[in-house]
């Protein structure tokens, strides 16, 4: 066996077992929620999606605020950055985090939503929004991991523009 074809070898266990520990811990977060309906499906895969390839996702140099909450039910961490321009309007958002797919896929989803809107609207979010932009039924238990990156952005907005 050449060294290449060991090194693919290797590559593709390491692969395989990523894609099983990213698999059950999605899985783990969206066990719990309410029986799969077809919609749900794509919503899923979306989630899954956001979580394996999140948007946005690395700390912004200079921003309005930023914004840590955790939600210690779950283990879940999110960093908001905020970065308004003069006419109050989202000119850059990013995130920072760990924790559950569900968690880190909101904040990823809420990130993209956001962008380009204004301070006023973001202060009108509710956490209804944030159901709809994940589309599928969520446990009790879950509700506090997708609502988590809103949590941080109402929170930093709070503390540091009011
Ligand atoms: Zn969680």
């Amino acid at each position: 066996m050449s060294r290449n074809e060991i090194q693919v070898e290797v590559q593709d266990s390491v692969q395989d077992s990523v894609q099983d520990s990213v698999q059950n811990s999605v899985q783990d977060s969206i066990q719990d929620s309410l029986p799969i309906h077809e919609e749900e499906e794509l919503y899923r895969e979306n989630i899954i999606d956001h979580y394996r390839n999140p948007r946005n996702k690395f700390p912004l140099e200079k921003y309005t605020f930023s914004h840590k909450e955790n939600n210690p039910l779950c283990g879940d961490e999110v960093c908001i950055f905020l970065k308004l321009d003069s006419k109050h309007f989202v000119s850059e958002v990013s995130f920072t985090g760990q924790g559950c797919a569900i968690s880190q896929a909101s904040a990823s989803l809420l990130s993209e939503h956001i962008k380009g809107t204004t301070l006023q609207k973001i202060q009108q979010l509710q956490k209804e929004d944030i159901f709809k932009l994940l589309g599928i039924s969520l446990s009790p238990g879950r509700v506090h991991c997708a609502v988590l990156s809103l949590k941080a952005l109402h929170k930093g907005i709070e503390k540091n523009l009011k």
